[in-house]
């Protein structure tokens, strides 16, 4: 009842072969086996897919490549005369580009060049290794291909439970009781090996379940928190609307009383694992009071739609979806009984940006790390590309972004823990990171050259990754603009022309 439906579980070639994994070599291998060379003198060798659709099309549609159509001898099964064949499953990566070590497999840790690893306590520093070696497990081999697919890997959800991070800093209902900084630095680890993971967490853990837990009853986290914290029921979080994004507290869902619940009706725009999650944390606005409220929509209530968002360029493994409601109905024990305006939604936005903040930090270290492996391995002019200068002053630029970023997020973790976080502190700190990350995630992808734009190098990945988090969570403008009205006093999200300006 509570997992995702089976029709969206993709049973990946990878799980049957994970018992038999004997090397890191292997390992590579069985993550890509429909990537892997054909080999029938290998008992390892995985089965060997059939050609792409795609591939088959382009070989017997007439409107192919000149020369290709119609073709004699190419009797319609993508085969020439002359030998070359079209439609083959691609080189496998290590075998294509030797030179090179892909991310799949995870380059060790290389970007915590000011040690701040030390300002951790001892359990900080203990999550951070125990979630940066699953990720590096488990996520890494994988997440190219899922990636690729735009598809989830549901069958990780385990390994992603067992990180022991979904509920962060929520005390008791069987959540880990993380301290803020624990929680954050843990958002980064995951976000270093892949963004949409982390992103998964991120609206699971410090959306949904922290809004109930902020604003919930206690029957209400009693009965939704501790399945929600093991991932065996996973979460959801629909604020913004396809007619209000950046201007979401002037949303127009709508609920409505009526006896013994109420209906929500309209539509939600983006929301991240919406497409299968069991439990929707939902804002509308309340018809009689026009103030904002807050419900508990379960997965398969009659009236709600959800269809994933296609084509998106980035977090491609987020489930991202276009949500309808047509007269939900939502019992009143599944109204959230502290959500009564935008300012009780703020609460929760300001814990969620902090560890938003730690995303583009995470992105960052990931691909400082595969980029600083990647210079060392590949030669060019007889030298490894680390030798020449160029890419020195790029890594070494990227290198500082990192530690200035890191001290960024680490003291905007010590304000909050000490009470003293304002919203303008974790605006500037979700912005401030998105923007100096965009600097670094761009110098990874020139360093590496050609495979700079390649998913399997870990940084194109991250690249487009990124931008979604740029303007996700409050877009970088938006962020920009909470910390000048903080530091100013003047409000300048309208035009000063429509603006009722309070100068
Ligand atoms: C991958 C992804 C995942 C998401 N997940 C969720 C989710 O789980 N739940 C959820 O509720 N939402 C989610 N969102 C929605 C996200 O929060 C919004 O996309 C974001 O708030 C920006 O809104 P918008 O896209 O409508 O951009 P718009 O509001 O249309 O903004 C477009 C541009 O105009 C600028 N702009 C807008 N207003 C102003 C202003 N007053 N002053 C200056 N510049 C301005 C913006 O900065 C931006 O550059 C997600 C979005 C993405 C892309």
């Amino acid at each position: 009842m509570w997992g995702p439906p089976n029709q969206n579980v993709f049973v990946s070639p990878y799980i049957k072969l994970q018992g038999k994994r004997e090397s890191r070599r292997d390992h590579y291998y069985y993550s890509f086996p429909l990537l892997s060379l054909p080999s029938s003198s290998s008992p390892a060798s995985p089965p060997r897919a059939p050609p792409p659709p795609q591939a088959k099309l382009q070989a017997s549609s007439s409107s192919g490549p000149p020369g290709m159509a119609g073709k004699q001898g190419d009797g319609g099964d993508g085969r020439e005369e002359d030998g070359a064949k079209v439609g083959l499953p691609a080189l496998d990566i290590s075998l294509a580009f030797p030179q090179a070590t892909p991310a799949s497999i995870f380059p060790p840790s290389a970007s915590d060049y000011y040690q701040i690893d030390d300002l951790l306590t001892t359990e900080e520093q203990s999550i951070r290794k125990k979630v940066r070696a699953i990720m590096e497990k488990e996520i890494a081999p994988i997440m190219a291909t899922y990636w690729e697919k735009a598809e989830f890997p549901f069958h990780a959800i385990p390994k992603l439970s067992s990180l022991g991070v979904a509920g962060g800093t929520i005390k008791g209902y069987g959540c880990p009781g993380l301290s803020i900084t624990a929680s954050a630095i843990t958002m980064a680890e995951i976000a270093r090996v892949d963004a949409s993971c982390s992103t998964f967490i991120l609206v699971h853990s410090s959306l949904a379940m922290v809004t109930i837990a902020l604003c919930g009853s206690e029957v209400q986290k009693q009965k939704y928190l501790p399945s929600l914290a093991q991932l065996t029921a996973v979460g959801c979080w629909a604020l913004t609307e396809p007619n209000h994004g950046s201007d979401a507290s002037s949303l127009i869902t709508t609920a409505t009383k009526v006896p013994g619940g109420w209906h929500i009706d309209g539509q939600k725009r983006w929301i991240g694992n919406s497409t299968f999650a069991d439990v929707l944390v939902v804002l509308a606005r309340n018809a009689n009071t026009k103030q904002l409220n807050g419900f508990i929509v379960r997965k398969g209530a009659p009236g709600l739609k959800a269809t994933k968002i296609e084509n998106k360029i980035g977090l491609r493994m987020v489930q991202n979806g276009d949500i309808v409601f047509n007269k939900v109905f939502v019992p009143e024990e599944d109204r959230l009984p502290g959500v009564n305006s935008f300012q009780d939604i703020s609460k929760v936005l300001a814990i969620s940006r902090v560890m938003v903040a730690w995303q583009p930090i995470g992105i960052s270290m990931g691909v400082f790390d595969v980029c600083h492996r990647y210079l060392k391995e590949r030669k060019q002019f007889g030298v490894p590309l680390v030798a020449f200068q160029l890419n020195q002053e790029k890594l070494v630029r990227m290198l500082g972004n990192i530690q200035a970023m890191l001290l960024v997020g680490w003291r905007l973790c010590k304000l909050y823990e000490s009470g003293k976080m304002t919203p303008g502190h974790a605006s500037l700190g979700k912005g401030w990171t998105s923007r100096m990350a965009r600097e670094v995630v761009s110098l990874g992808r020139e360093l590496l050259g050609g495979n700079g734009i390649l998913a399997d190098f870990l940084v194109a990945k991250a690249f487009c990754d990124l931008e979604p988090i740029y303007s996700y969570e409050g877009t970088y403008d938006i962020n920009s603009l909470v910390t000048g009205r903080e530091i100013t006093g003047i409000a300048s999200f309208k035009p000063a022309a429509l603006a009722k300006a309070r100068l």
